[in-house]
């Protein structure tokens, strides 16, 4: 994408197994990197990343790297690039400053080190742009470039790859590109030498080329059955399980969990509908994490009747092995039924959300059970 887009990028191909690399390498006369290809960054320090000099080293390098899991995912292929010979290593990075309300373009020195430590252990080496409209005036970003890039022939590479870089990030419909090495050879060539894309999801339906793009891999199993399941589900790293009728709704409970010294092992909207075998899906996908200390039922019925929803609970319980507590708030429509429901069940259930989250979370620390 970036070498469509008019950005010198290594010359490369990929291979799944250690005699495919070998021949891939023997083309570039034993000069190349293998990269393990997964869908996550830091793969250098890892041990994914390996420059080699000969055939036979890269052989033995991909066969290594093959049997590879990186961050929890199995290598399958690697990238045979053309080696580098590095000079210096640089970030640029393009991407949406909520607090600017803006596009901002950020570089660093630092180049090959992950932009959010540079940015904690030396922010000084980060600056950061307003990229104001659709196009960049070349004067403009040739300013803001040259502190760091001081040969002039660089700097020209440097301001045409940003450019197009900008380019790319507008008619992509992307959140975030980003660069990271872009490095100067010994020969004097500016040359991006690894690239993260992430394309905003809405904007996908414009893009049938990144349409096709799509991997399963990019998502969790719970978040794959959560799409099959017609629910909203994203995987965080926390403890409390969330489930939640309504995008905002659920947002809000998220803050509240974190407000309250808690941490959220997802997002979920079980949506408007009012479907008991929905409530049954969200619950079997939640439990599927490990990490789950506890379930936080937030439920304000509007279309959503809380009878069903108490309906979907219950079953849930027949049909499910629940080990986690669960905390539930309903309040809204056919609210009296619902409760009635999950009390002679003899469930304890809050009309209070603030209250909710506070016992949610104190479950999770391991205080008393609701
Ligand atoms: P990441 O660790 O997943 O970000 O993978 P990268 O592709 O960025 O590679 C990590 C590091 O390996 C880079 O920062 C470089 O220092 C080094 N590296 C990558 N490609 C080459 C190359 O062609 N030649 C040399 N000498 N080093 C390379
Ligand atoms: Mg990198």
């Amino acid at each position: 994408m970036l070498e469509t887009y008019g950005i010198a990028v290594p010359q490369a191909s990929t291979a799944e197994t250690p005699s495919e690399a070998a021949e891939a390498v023997a083309t570039l006369d034993g000069q190349a990197v293998i990269k393990a290809q997964v869908l996550t960054g830091g793969r250098g320090k890892a041990g994914g990343v390996r420059v080699v000099d000969s055939v036979e080293q890269a052989k033995e390098a991909a066969a290594e790297i093959l049997a590879m899991r990186i961050k929890g995912m199995a290598v399958k292929c690697v990238m045979i690039a053309k080696r580098l010979d590095i000079r210096a290593e640089y970030y640029a990075g393009i991407t949406i400053d909520r607090r600017a309300k803006s596009v901002i373009l950020i570089l660093s020195t630092a180049g090959g080190m992950d932009i959010e430590e540079t940015a904690s252990q030396e922010p000084q080496k980060i600056r950061r742009f307003v990229m104001a409209g659709p196009a960049v005036p070349h004067r403009t970003l040739s300013e803001w470039l040259s502190p760091i890039f001081a040969d002039e022939a660089i700097l020209n590479q440097a301001t045409r790859t940003v450019k197009n870089l900008y380019r790319l990030f507008r008619e992509k419909d992307c959140s975030l590109v980003e660069i990271n090495p872009l490095v100067v050879t010994a020969q004097g060539q500016l040359i991006g030498a690894d690239a993260k894309i992430v394309f905003d999801d809405s904007g996908i339906p414009r893009h049938p080329d990144i349409a096709r793009l799509r991997n399963p891999e990019e998502y969790t199993t719970e978040e794959l059955q959560a799409k099959e399941a017609g629910l909203s589900f994203v995987s965080l790293d926390g403890e409390i399980g969330c489930m939640v009728n309504g995008a905002g709704l659920a947002m809000a409970t998220m803050d509240g969990i974190k407000l309250a010294g808690g941490t959220v092992a997802n997002f979920l909207d079980v949506g408007g509908s009012s479907d008991p075998q929905k409530v049954i899906n969200a619950m079997r996908i939640l439990l599927r994490n490990e990490k789950l200390k506890v379930i936080l039922v937030n439920i304000f019925g509007g279309i959503t009747r809380c009878d069903d929803i108490a309906k979907g609970i219950l079953t849930a319980q027949e049909q499910l092995d629940i080990k986690a507590p669960l905390v539930i708030r309903l309040i809204g429509t056919n609210e009296q039924e619902g409760l009635d429901m999950l009390r002679k069940a003899g469930m304890v259930v809050t009309r209070n959300m603030t209250e909710a989250i506070r016992n949610a979370v104190e479950c999770a620390r391991g205080g008393a059970r609701s």
